[in-house]
């Protein structure tokens, strides 16, 4: 990317092993994220570009010497982060504070919406899948890289479960996940706050019990109704914009939880008595340490109990990248798959 809205694409030099942590894997499935739908707005014209992408699933080709545990033909999936699994971080299920982590495209790592790419610690951040997966299945697989496990982080971190009313902010594909995932997690309610209809359609597909399409008070004023006037436990907020945190302290009850996973575009907000303290209220949510989560969401996937990858509604060759952001840039798609 060298500018908002100027993607393109270019023939680099193949990536190598530059650490003996690193290995190098052909990428067979990436995707275009909503994260990514940031710098597309935001992003100042640079002359060096930037990689993009960092969902991925591929095939090993190449490992470092410190490297026993993948060998090349590997078929593995990526968190969107990498980490070496062993630090008090990642032990603690934060890989995404990882001390030896950092992130696709930035720091000399290339991005996965290529053919190719280098993962530093790979031992500890690729995830092996069966080689004889069905080929159906990937699409569903690779939403473990970020989105279905980003909307998961958000649903544990809210301390989702059986009994709670659960409102989730956002009807874009992380906020799609975050209603599977509190469906997954027992919530006995999940109101669902967007307006586009097919999206909030495959959101009741997920388990959403209620949909609300009005926005800012009137969107507040709707879920309030729903819930007698106390408002829900549980608040996944899976924006990143302010009016978005500002409908969840809005909607939240008191003692609840408003659990963010949209990237906040904003760094100053509301934490005083109108919004959170006069509630009790707890904030919390980041960077989704998807690491943490996916050994035991694969065979979620492969056994049917969850299809994520219904979010994708579109598919582009690596060549036509750009038209993929367009495509979810404009709203016309939900979520666009990258096949190299
Ligand atoms: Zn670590």
């Amino acid at each position: 990317m060298y500018g908002a809205g100027d993607v393109r694409v270019e023939e680099v030099p193949d990536p190598t092993i530059v650490e003996p942590t690193d290995a190098v894997v052909r990428v067979t499935l990436a995707c275009v994220c909503g994260s990514d739908l940031h710098p597309y707005h935001s992003m100042p014209a640079s002359e060096e570009g930037a990689p993009m992408g960092h969902e991925f699933l591929g095939v090993v080709e190449q490992v470092g010497d410190a490297v026993t545990d993948l060998a090349p033909g590997d078929l593995v999936v990526s968190p969107f982060a990498f980490s070496d699994n062993t630090c008090p971080f990642c032990r603690e299920g934060f890989h995404t504070a990882c001390q030896h982590g950092g992130w696709y495209g930035a720091g000399g790592v290339g991005g996965a919406q290529a053919e190719k790419i280098r993962v530093p610690q790979a031992s500890g951040t690729l995830v092996k899948l069966p080689s004889d997966v069905d080929a159906s299945m990937l699409p569903s697989l690779l939403t473990l890289a970020d989105v279905y496990l980003t909307g998961y982080h958000a649903a544990h971190m809210g301390q989702v479960g059986p009994g709670k009313t659960v409102t989730v902010v956002g009807d874009g594909a992380v906020g799609l996940s975050a209603v599977l995932a509190a469906k997954q997690l027992g919530a006995e309610r999940i109101i669902l706050m967007g307006r586009h209809q097919d999206r909030t359609d495959l959101g009741r597909t997920f388990g959403a019990t209620h949909v609300v399409a009005e926005r800012g008070e009137e969107g507040v004023a709707k879920v309030l109704e729903l819930t007698g006037g106390e408002g829900s436990h549980v608040v996944l907020e899976a924006v990143g914009h302010m009016p978005a945190y500002e409908q969840a302290y809005g909607v939240v009850r008191p003692g609840g939880v408003i659990s963010r996973v949209g990237v906040p575009q904003y760094e100053e907000a509301p934490i005083g008595f109108g919004s959170l303290f006069g509630k009790n209220a707890t904030l919390n949510g980041g960077p989704a340490p998807v690491r943490a989560y996916i050994e035991a969401a694969i065979p979620q996937v492969l056994s049917g109990e969850i299809d994520p990858g219904l979010v994708f509604d579109a598919e582009v060759s690596l060549d036509d990248v750009a038209e993929g952001y367009r495509l979810m840039d404009s709203r016309e798609r939900l979520k666009v798959l990258v096949r190299p």
